[in-house]
């Protein structure tokens, strides 16, 4: 697709990638529509409460250390800031580094939305600079700006005039994309577009997009043995390393759906190869992952004697935890990429995928071919399992926990897990975006879903105990009943 840096704003997901929040049907279908291009949204009648983009892009682009974001809305928008400052903080401690980002407000009010806050947004522009000294300024756009029409471009561009950082803009109005992931793109494109220099020179490294960098160690160690650094994107970052991104090998990723927007960005403004493989998620995505890093960076041989000698050590290992997990019938609740990419998992470790239910659906991505753990999943799967796309709506879930009854509910986003639990499932709450990656971690994985499925006390008790909002008539509706054709 053809970028457009000039641009401070850029096409949602919905425009760009024929995103959907929609949807009820199968593998198999989900992926031939995804194909064909025939796949479209389904309304729903009803709808509970979801995330929004600009909340995506608050918790993300505070990843970065030492810079400044200002939320010009209503101070509603910024109630996540507090706790997400507080874990990108304990992130930094994690490495001995010091975090000193910080997230202001305009705090927008019934007066503003009549009269504007161009002043105001003006004024704590040059306010935070003299406060804190940030290397950036980050502004963030909200529902409220958005509706009263708020020239938050020509602001910024004439505050920047007085300040010696970078002042960005982030166009993340919550209205405009029912896909919080669009938050990560609004991201990027701000980094694309205003932070990432022309290359001087090549470096010898790979940039590694993450969230919270909980496998740095073995990931370093790993591209260690193939002759390669790693640089790890956002978190613990600082300004001046990411301007340098531009010079590495290529870019590769933990989630699809988290880098198709930089990977491919970078890729078309400045020639740095994208891995479009599937994800390092299980063996068989870890290896075509691998393998697929090799091939472009020149380390074949090395990346195959990686394999041989690890493969050694783990392979045995996950197959005598298999032999006890065999059958197990599991759903999944997660974001686009690791949904579909834990149910592979999910499948090697011979466990049956009940039902997916994912958070939502690219029918593209940037490169503008369909994700292609979706298309592998469809081709290798042993049944045509059931699929809905679901932008964490929890009451759809529990109908489906209460029609498929699995032996076990994984799900990436704690607000899900614990209805599982309540109804008297098993669950595992799968925050850490690296507790399926490569032989180590799906060794480790297998042995916690034997540990969770084994002791049921938990939800067999809590279950006991608590009555739970649905009523027996909605338990008995069809998951797809509530959807509708969108116009
Ligand atoms: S930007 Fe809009 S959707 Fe997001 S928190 Fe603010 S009001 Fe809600």
């Amino acid at each position: 697709m053809a970028f457009d840096f000039e641009s401070t704003t850029f096409g949602t997901r919905e425009e760009r990638l024929g995103s959907i929040v929609g949807y009820v049907g199968s593998i198999k279908d989900l992926a031939e529509q995804s194909r064909c291009g025939t796949l479209r949204e389904r309304g729903r009648c009803f709808s509970q409460s979801s995330s929004c983009d600009a909340g995506c892009v608050l918790g993300y682009i505070t990843h970065i250390r030492d810079v400044a974001l200002i939320n010009h809305a209503p101070s509603g928008c910024a109630a996540p800031a507090s706790p997400i400052v507080t874990a990108q903080t304990q992130l930094a401690e994690k490495r001995s580094l010091s975090y000193n980002t910080v997230v202001l407000g305009t705090d927008l009010n019934e007066s503003d939305t009549i009269f504007g806050a161009g002043a105001g947004l003006r004024q704590t522009i040059l306010e935070t600079w003299e406060r804190y000294k940030p290397a950036a300024i980050f502004v963030t756009t909200s529902c409220v700006s958005g509706i009263i029409g708020e020239d938050v471009d020509s602001v910024i561009a004439e505050a920047a005039e007085e300040v010696p950082i970078p002042v960005v803009p982030i166009h993340c109005e919550g209205f405009k994309s029912k896909v919080w992931a669009t938050g990560f793109d609004a991201c990027d494109h701000a980094i694309l577009s205003r932070i990432v220099k022309p290359p001087q020179q090549k470096g010898n490294f790979v940039n590694f997009k993450n969230f919270n960098e909980s496998a740095r160690e073995d990931i370093i160690d790993m591209f260690d043995a193939i002759g390669v650094d790693t640089f790890f994107l956002y978190s613990n970052t600082t300004l001046e390393e990411i301007s340098h991104i531009s010079e590495a090998l290529a870019t590769v990723s933990i989630c699809g759906t988290l880098c198709s927007y930089l990977g491919n960005g970078l890729e078309e403004k400045y020639g740095v190869p994208y891995i479009k493989a599937i994800n390092p998620l299980g063996v068989t995505g870890f290896e075509t992952w691998f393998r697929e890093i090799g091939r472009v960076v020149g380390k074949e041989k090395e990346v195959e004697a990686y394999i041989t000698r690890e493969r050694a050590i783990y392979i045995p290992q996950i197959e005598e935890v298999k032999k006890k997990l065999k059958g197990l019938r599991v759903v999944l609740g997660m974001g686009s990429s690791f949904a579909f990419q834990v149910a592979r998992v999910v499948q090697e470790l011979d466990m049956e995928v009940a039902y997916v239910t994912s958070w939502h659906y690219d029918s593209r991505y940037d490169d503008g071919n369909p994700p292609p753990h979706v298309q592998h999943l469809a081709a290798h799967t042993p049944v045509d399992f059931p699929v809905n796309i679901a932008d964490q709506q929890n009451f759809e879930l529990m109908n489906i926990l209460n029609t498929y009854k699995p032996d076990l509910y994984l799900g990436r986003h704690g607000g899900t897990s614990v209805w599982a639990i309540k109804q008297g499932v098993p669950a595992i709450f799968m925050a850490d975006e690296y507790m399926t990656f490569g032989y180590k971690r799906t060794l480790s994985f297998a042995h916690t879903v034997l540990d969770r499925i084994t002791n049921r006390s938990f939800e067999n008790n809590l279950s006991a105990r608590i009555r739970l909002p649905y009523t027996k008539w909605w338990y008995q509706q069809e998951s797809d009943s509530l959807y509708k054709e969108a116009e």
